[in-house]
């Protein structure tokens, strides 16, 4: 068990670390050693501690996303996953209360589908550069100069984009969602944004025509193809995994490419001896919690978004019971239909992969 001797005094009104919390969270801090210095858990300790304590007296959980710090994913999340998880177990809930250990988007998708329940997010800064891209007006536009192209909404978008799409997707499931909905449509092509990169990846996977936008992910466009040929030839023993908001060719030179949920699918499955993980920094913090017999080398990018969230500012959110997030209820019920509509397809139980190997296929912006 970590000792006292590297504690800093709580200020405040922060809860403080004693024996008896340090003792409380000794389990928690043996999940996650490996990647939580000891010297920094007598941080950690007392909010976590108080976190947990708090969250049974509000009747609260905490959905926490894969990019959390790996104190908040494995020591006060309750339900953990990539978005399109959060977002069915967020329709499921029995607590009061919702709390979204990721981003503001998020955070809305848990009050559309749980309109009655308080939902808050720790950090109201919380944003998405891919949400930030597309506007509710944008889209009215897009359909205006194409009435007859269903448009499918990346969930990482504005309850008011959603609102003006007809399905939503996830990275899990985008090209399941695009098939179907150029079925239901009888058309061959399909309007997918605002993530080029995603919607151009999409595209390599299905014979359906892709318009996108020019969306992208700040932490996921900055990988190159350069980089992942460096690390193959300084890990050669190494499988290359990636997300399909990375540009075509970094996935091109991968060996596997999927959802965040679908990337520890495949860890969990496979137990590769080394991995790289091509996301968020704290997705192979998390990853390895749960596989540790695999190493883990980390080139990620930080998103600074989901880094707003840390375990004081969940703990003030439970604390205070804020920062509510509210959604109209006009946009809500319009952007419920989007995302039920995703969530009514018949889903897997494996997220599915991307097929690195397909030739890249064009994927046109829309034009207006
Ligand atoms: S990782 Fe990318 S897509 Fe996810 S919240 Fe950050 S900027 Fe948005």
């Amino acid at each position: 068990m970590p000792s006292l001797s590297k504690t800093t005094p709580a200020s405040d009104g922060l809860p403080e670390c004693d024996a008896g919390v340090l003792e409380r969270t000794a389990p928690l801090y043996e999940k996650v050693r490996d990647v939580v210095p000891e010297a920094e858990w007598p941080l950690h300790a007392p909010l976590v501690d108080a976190i947990n304590r708090l969250k049974i007296e509000r009747n609260a959980v905490i959905l926490a996303h894969n990019y959390m710090t790996p104190e908040i994913f494995n020591c006060v999340g309750d339900i953990t996953g990539d978005s399109l998880r959060l977002a069915q177990v967020a329709a499921e809930a029995e607590q009061d209360v919702i709390v979204q250990a990721g981003v503001h988007f998020m955070a809305e998708t848990a009050k559309i589908l749980s309109p009655d329940k308080t939902v808050l997010i720790p950090d109201l800064e919380a944003g998405c550069s891919l949400a930030a891209s597309i506007t509710g007006e944008d889209v009215r536009r897009i359909r205006a100069a194409y009435p007859s192209y269903p448009i499918v909404t990346y969930v990482n978008t504005s309850a008011e984009v959603k609102a003006e799409s007809d399905i939503c997707c996830t990275s899990s499931n985008a090209v399941q969602v695009v098939e179907a909905v150029a079925r239901q449509w009888g058309t061959d092509t399909v309007i997918m944004i605002p993530d080029e990169y995603l919607a151009k990846n999409v595209a390599s996977q299905t014979g359906v025509r892709i318009l996108t936008w020019k969306g992208d992910c700040e932490v996921h466009e900055k990988f190159t193809r350069a980089e992942i040929e460096q690390l193959r030839i300084e890990h050669p023993d190494a499988m290359i995994i990636t997300h399909p908001e990375c540009p075509p060719e970094v996935l091109r030179a991968a060996d596997f490419a999927g959802s965040t949920g679908a990337m520890s699918s495949f860890v969990a499955e496979h137990r590769p001896a080394k991995a790289i993980l091509i996301t968020e920094c704290s997705m192979s913090d998390n990853v390895a919690v749960a596989n540790p017999g695999t190493q883990f080398i980390r080139p990620c990018n930080l998103c600074p978004h989901m880094k707003r969230i840390t375990l004081r500012n969940i703990y003030e959110a439970l604390r205070d019971l804020r920062f509510e997030i509210d959604v109209p209820a006009g946009v809500a019920q319009r952007a419920r239909v989007s995302l039920q509509a995703m969530l009514d397809l018949p889903g897997g139980c494996k997220p599915p992969a991307f097929d690195t190997s397909r030739p890249e296929t064009r994927a046109d912006y829309v034009s207006v």
